[in-house]
């Protein structure tokens, strides 16, 4: 059987003592096994799952030509170049209520928007421009032909692909199948995502603190992050610092889980407990990636049960997230099926204050991104430890600064990525 060692160990630039964030996110693409079972499932319960076929069209969309504004449809070759045109109205036609009849030369019919173009007519005139003079339409000139008409097909062909397989749903997705009369979707079965905290610090929320304890946060942050992703959920607690309890945790959640994502446990006094562990249960590569913060990562597989991926991620909290969002979540997606790994795009913004950088090393400063004089600039929330959570909460993006980059000057561009395009 190939080993993870063995894929990514030919990828350029591997060196697991240092490794350039885009190489760890190719080194977990290129070992990741999707989820292939697809289920049928009614549209309106289709919100968040993956495409598992092409969703085809089987008609136009929109079905005929139909009105775009309220007005008259008109003949355009009866329109003068130089002057009114009297037009007589022949009938009406409103959206869902077609005119039956032909219009023929000399003649309008009212339309409202969504009315389909009734026969004859090729070009709608607004009701704003229109005069009505004894009983007749007046048309000013200048009418182009074809105006505010929409044609059958111009949304979606009948045949062509409405949404492709990989598309993960969500709110345009589920109106576009709907809106090809498509009752029910083939999807991809839901992502089953175990996660834990590890630590003899840690304390459960509601119980007293004791000397030197933590509240454990990583797992209310990981289920924030998850909850999106429209992946099922299996909560599997706190594990003590004790590879037996954690063993068996892992064990467990192996027969269920796709992926096992646990903080905690990964630096270097820690890892070999893991790894001794791991050598067991599967296979793990630690990593000391070149980014900050979130240097140590676990990546791994355990080979009993459904043969989940393991994300071993850094205990601390901020690491927590970075690393989450920039290493599991696009891996999650993709195990679950989706054609993209949904990365947020990076936009540029100006660096309002300097920002210390030091060269060799990704790092993800949180940053509150703002419009200044139609500019948008960007400042750091200050503190960027990485236990201090709050500067996530007060933070509305990333301030992504390049591994060769060194320290930023005020007014230089830099790059962000919105933390809203997480969800
Ligand atoms: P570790 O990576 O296990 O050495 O943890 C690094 C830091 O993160 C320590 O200060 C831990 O107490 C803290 N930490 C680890 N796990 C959690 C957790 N689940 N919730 C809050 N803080 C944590
Ligand atoms: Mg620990």
């Amino acid at each position: 059987m190939t080993t993870l060692a063995g894929i990514v160990s030919c990828l350029d630039g591997y060196d697991p003592e240092a490794l350039h964030v885009e190489v760890a996110r190719a080194a977990i693409a290129a070992c990741l096994e999707p989820v292939v079972e697809e289920e049928r499932v009614p549209v309106a319960a289709a919100l968040g799952r993956v495409l598992a076929r092409d969703l085809v069209s089987a008609v136009n969309v929109p079905a005929h030509d139909n009105s775009a504004m309220d007005g008259w449809a008109v003949r355009a070759a009866d329109l003068a170049a130089d002057g009114e045109t009297a037009l007589v109205e022949a009938g009406v036609a409103l959206a869902g209520r077609p005119f039956a009849g032909e219009v023929k030369p000399g003649e309008c019919v009212r339309v409202m928007t969504g009315a389909v173009m009734p026969r004859g007519a090729d070009t709608v005139v607004i009701q704003e421009v229109v005069r009505r003079e004894r009983g007749k339409i007046l048309v000013p000139p200048g009418q182009k032909a074809g105006q505010n008409v929409r044609r059958a097909g111009e949304d979606l062909r009948a045949g062509a692909p409405a949404l492709t397989a990989g598309t993960r749903i969500g709110a345009a997705e589920l109106g576009l199948a709907a809106s090809v009369g498509v009752p029910e979707v083939l999807v991809r079965r839901r992502l089953r995502v175990a996660f834990l905290s590890t630590g003899d610090e840690l304390t459960g929320v509601g119980e007293p603190l004791p000397e030197g304890g933590v509240y454990d946060s990583n797992r209310y942050t990981l289920r924030g992050m998850l909850a999106p992703l429209g992946v099922e959920l299996d909560d599997l607690g706190v594990v003590r610092d004790d590879p037996q309890a954690l063993a068996q945790a892992l064990s467990r959640a192996a027969e269920r889980a796709d992926a096992i994502i646990s903080t905690g446990g990964v630096s270097v006094g820690e890892a070999d407990f893991v790894r001794a562990l791991m050598a067991r249960l599967g296979e793990v590569l630690f990593w000391k990636i070149a980014m900050r913060p979130g240097r140590p990562m676990a990546f791994g597989r355990i080979a009993a049960g459904r043969r989940p991926f393991f994300f071993g991620l850094p205990g601390n909290p901020v690491a927590v997230m970075v690393t989450f969002h920039q290493f599991v979540r696009g891996a999650l997606l993709r195990l679950a099926g989706c054609a993209s790994d949904g990365a947020p795009p990076l936009l540029e913004a100006e660096a309002a204050t300097a920002i210390r950088k030091l060269p060799g090393r990704t790092e993800y400063q949180r940053g509150i991104v703002f419009r200044d004089g139609g500019r948008l600039k960007v400042r750091t929330t200050g503190t960027q430890g990485s236990g201090v959570l709050r500067s996530m909460v007060e933070a509305n993006c990333y301030i992504v600064l390049e591994h060769e980059r060194g320290a930023v000057q005020a007014g230089e561009p830099v790059r962000v990525q919105l933390l809203a395009a997480f969800s």
